[in-house]
Formats: C-alpha cells, sequence, structure tokens
C-alpha cells in the first residue's frame, strides 16, 4: 500500500491524528482536535510547510472534527485509518483489521480501560462515517506485553480473578516499548538481543526486551502500577486503600481520584506534574522537588534493575518519552544507581543527545551494555502496524 496512514488517537473529547508517507522520512502531517463537544471546540495542527494554523469547530463532535481534519490533508488520501487503542486485553497479540468482532472485543476489554477504550470506539464509529470506505486497523498498547510469560502477568490471587474476571498484568505503551528496542537494535548491530526500555514521560513505565518480544514490563492491570509519573503514584502497598477508606474515610472514587490524579512528581513536589519545573526546582534546593526527582530515579532504577532478571542476557538500556529524551539530570541519575550493570558513561554525550536526538551514552567500544537515546515514534509504528495488517490480514 503506497497511500499514506491516518493515525488517530481519540480521547473523551480530543482527537489527535497524523497522517503518515509509506517514506518515513516524508514530512507529515499532524495535529489535534480538542475540547470536542464543547463551544471551545478547535482543531490546532501543522501543515506541509509546517507554518500552525487553528481552526475554531464550535460544538463539532467527533465526526465532525474528523470531517474538518480531512479538509486539513491538503489533498493526500490515506488508503487506511490506524487507532491506538489502549487496551486489548487478551483478545488480541497483534494489530487487527477492525470489523464487528473486533468492535465487540474492544467493548468486551472497556471494563479493564474504562476511561480510553469508549472513547476509542468512539472514534472507530465516528471514522467510519467519515471514510466508509477505508480499512481501518487497531493497534493496542497492550499487545507487545501478549508474550509475557505467566510468572510475569500473574498477580499472586486466587485463580478465579484471573480465569473469570481477566485480572492479571497486561503493561502499557506497547507501541514505544517495541519501536525503541528494534531501533536500538538497528543502531547499536546488535541486533534483537536483550534490551531494557524506559519509557519515561506524563506517563512512565519500563520494559524487559528480548528478541524483539516483551518478557516484563512495569505496568500491570492499570497504567497505574510500576513507576512514578507525572500525576500517578505508580506501585504503593496494597494495603493502602482499605486503611485510606477506613483510617480517612475515603469512598472508592476519592482513592482512585488521588493516585491517579494528585500523586507521583505533584504529590511529592507539592508544585507540579512537569519535570522540567521540578528539575528548576530542585536546582534551587526545593525540598519537594529534591523529593520528587530523587523518588522518581530511584524508582525507575529499581524497576531497571528488578526487570534484568527477564532477560538471559542484557545489551543495553533505553531512554525515551520527554523525560527520558530530554534530561540527562534523570538519566545520569538513573544510570548511577545502576553500578553493577558496568555501564561506561560519556557525560558530553548525554548532555548534548537532547531534542529528538538518537544516540548512544557510554563510551565506544566498552564491549559491556549499551546506553541508548531512542525518541520514540508511537504514531510511526501505529501507521507501520496498520500497512502490514492491511496487506497481509490474519
Ligand atoms: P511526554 O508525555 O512524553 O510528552 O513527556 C512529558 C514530560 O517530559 C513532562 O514531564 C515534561 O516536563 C518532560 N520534559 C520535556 N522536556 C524536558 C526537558 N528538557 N527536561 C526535562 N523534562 C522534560
Amino acid at each position: 500500500m503506497n497511500a499514506p496512514v491516518l493515525v488517530i488517537n481519540c480521547g473523551s473529547s480530543s482527537i489527535k491524528y497524523a497522517l503518515i508517507d509509506s517514506d518515513p522520512q516524508a514530512p507529515r502531517l499532524a495535529g489535534l482536535a480538542e475540547r470536542l463537544g464543547s463551544s471551545e471546540a478547535r482543531l490546532k495542527g501543522k501543515n506541509s510547510a509546517g507554518e500552525s494554523f487553528i481552526q475554531q469547530l464550535p460544538d463539532a463532535d467527533h465526526s465532525e472534527a474528523l470531517s474538518a481534519i480531512l479538509k486539513c490533508l491538503e489533498g493526500r488520501v490515506p488508503g487506511a485509518v490506524g487507532h491506538r487503542i489502549v487496551h486489548g486485553g487478551e483478545h488480541f497479540t497483534q494489530a487487527a483489521l477492525i470489523d464487528d468482532s473486533v468492535v465487540a472485543a474492544i467493548e468486551s476489554t472497556s471494563a479493564l480501560a474504562p476511561l480510553h477504550n469508549p472513547a476509542n470506539l468512539a472514534g472507530i464509529a465516528a471514522t467510519k462515517k467519515v471514510f466508509p470506505e477505508l480499512p481501518q486497523v487497531a493497534v493496542f498498547d497492550t499487545a507487545f506485553h501478549q508474550t509475557l510469560p505467566p510468572r510475569a502477568y500473574r498477580y499472586a490471587l486466587p485463580e478465579a480473578l484471573y480465569t473469570e474476571h481477566g485480572i492479571r498484568r497486561y503493561g502499557f505503551h506497547g507501541t514505544s516499548h517495541a519501536f525503541v528496542s528494534q531501533r536500538a537494535g538497528e543502531l547499536s548491530n546488535r541486533g534483537a538481543g536483550g534490551w531494557l526500555t524506559a519509557h519515561l514521560g506524563n506517563g512512565c513505565s519500563t520494559s524487559a526486551v528480548w528478541s524483539n518480544q516483551s518478557l516484563d514490563t512495569s505496568m500491570g492491570l492499570t497504567p497505574l502500577e510500576g513507576l512514578v509519573m507525572g500525576t500517578r503514584s505508580g506501585d504503593v502497598d496494597p494495603g493502602l486503600h482499605a486503611h485510606l477508606h477506613r483510617q480517612l474515610g475515603w469512598s472508592l472514587d476519592e482513592i482512585d481520584n488521588a493516585l491517579n490524579t494528585q500523586s507521583g512528581l505533584l504529590g511529592l513536589s507539592g508544585l507540579t506534574n512537569d519535570m522540567r519545573e521540578v528539575e528548576e526546582q530542585a536546582l534551587e534546593g526545593h525540598p519537594g522537588a529534591k523529593l520528587a526527582l530523587g523518588v522518581f530515579c530511584y524508582r525507575i532504577a529499581k524497576s531497571l534493575a528488578a526487570l534484568s532478571c527477564a532477560l538471559p542476557k542484557l545489551d543495553g538500556v533505553i531512554f525515551t518519552g520527554g523525560i527520558g529524551e530530554n534530561s540527562p539530570i534523570v538519566r545520569s541519575e538513573v544510570l548511577s544507581l545502576l553500578p553493577h550493570f558496568g555501564f561506561s558513561i560519556d557525560k558530553a554525550a548525554n548532555e548534548t543527545t537532547i531534542r529528538g536526538k538518537e544516540g548512544k551514552l557510554d563510551s565506544v567500544g566498552h564491549g559491556g551494555p549499551e546506553v541508548w537515546v531512542i525518541p520514540t515514534d508511537e504514531e510511526g509504528r501505529i501507521a507501520m502496524e496498520t500497512r502490514l495488517c492491511v496487506e497481509s490480514p490474519e
């Protein structure tokens, strides 16, 4: 398929889009329709000359926003639409050409991602209306982690919770972990070896990838498990929920809200969920910001060390995501907590590998595990998987 792929990421009131050519170097048309369903709905984007535009779309719904997006594609006609779908449960081990049975399977998984899957389904329905003739493909955040063995995905809970209710670890950010581990294999000439990947953005997760397959990851049933994130707590004692309920009288919704939206960097620093600001304030000596930075980095290092148990051999560690790609401070702090791995870090390379650059942070030729910064490209990976699926559906 030579035509470009339209990649769509639908939230409850937003649609992020990118039109991606089969030539990965070709410029992309990309943008965001936001505040949908309100009088302030609007479409922001960039044209092929790199100029920004904003178009007001008062009260537009998802279908109207997609029609407006179609007009911004400068006459380029997509050959397929690739949807980012957050949760595929155990139904999907790879991307799937969307038909009624795929929609039903995504619906049946909605209980596991109540905020995301219904919005993704709304996006599929709206896309069908606007592009009835185009093949649509679902690309799942969870699918890459379906290769986890039971010892990594099972919680030590009564079996019926797994067999009857699907309570297990699923993992997320799959397209990102898949993309950066494959790219590091190519760049390093080590191929599909053993990689520990750290996707550090507003959401954060680590993964252990062996031979292009995920063997373990830090997120679990939901994207709340694992690392400290912008506003998410990551791991806490499972007894915390009962304690907060019994001692403080908090409802389940209050607990859920506190752990998802008031915790993480924001909760620890008392200031912000934004790592740039946390770093600035930590350098100024703000105690909360210093603590937030310290806990954030320590928990990443601890997770990477733990995940190394999943790998027969370690070829290297990869940093990606807004923080992983741009923060020499976080990278150097995390690596300093992993002395047993034998990294040999080039400080200058760490300082200069920022703002979308890919590069190796360790001294050349020491033969041990390497450290890479690889800007993630989830949209590019979704387009690639969409193309493969349309060309050779299962
Ligand atoms: P993402 O969700 O991947 O867009 O990442 C967002 C996170 O990246 C936010 O916490 C930002 O503060 C952080 N970030 C972006 N640029 C930098 C930077 N130059 N230094 C530190 N953190 C950054």
